[in-house]
């Protein structure tokens, strides 16, 4: 009975960015940013997800990588300097690092669970565990070395 616990425990199910399709793989493979079994692309993005209310779970807290959530929205200015720079660590992270962002006007209740209280706001989570904050838009080279530290 313990077997199959830990059997399930150390593989995950988790969709291809590509086609969608759910890959499983063990845990431990996670970190070699695999590829998928069907159409043979990287299984994580490369670029930036839209995430929303229903889809955080799936998207951020079973993902076996760490994941930057980029609290933002369309009329916020220093949203505009953010976005590119995390759609560059995007691609200079690819398989180690996944980012995605959350328009708080359309998902209130992810922001209000993090208690974002203005934009943008950038945590980084290890599945369910929140283990970094950013507030406010930061110059790239400041942002890759929190990411350093905490990853
Ligand atoms: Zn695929």
């Amino acid at each position: 009975m313990e077997q199959q616990t830990t059997q399930t425990v150390d593989k995950v199910e988790y969709p291809c960015a590509a086609c969608g399709t759910r890959n499983r793989f063990p845990r431990a493979r996670a970190k070699d940013d695999p590829k998928c079994g069907k159409c043979g692309e990287k299984i994580f993005p490369r670029r930036v997800v839209d995430v929303v209310d229903a889809t955080y779970r799936p998207e951020v807290e079973d993902c076996p990588i760490p994941v930057l959530v980029d609290f933002w929205a369309p009329w916020c200015g220093p949203c505009k300097i953010s976005g590119p720079i995390l759609e560059r660590i995007a691609a200079e992270r690819a398989g180690k690092l996944k980012i995605v962002r959350i328009n708080v006007d359309e998902n209130p209740r992810s922001a209000a669970r993090f208690g974002v209280q203005s934009i943008p706001t950038m945590i980084v989570c290890r599945g369910p565990l929140q283990i970094d904050e950013v507030r406010g838009a930061i110059p790239k080279a400041a942002l890759d070395a929190r990411l350093d530290r905490v990853l």
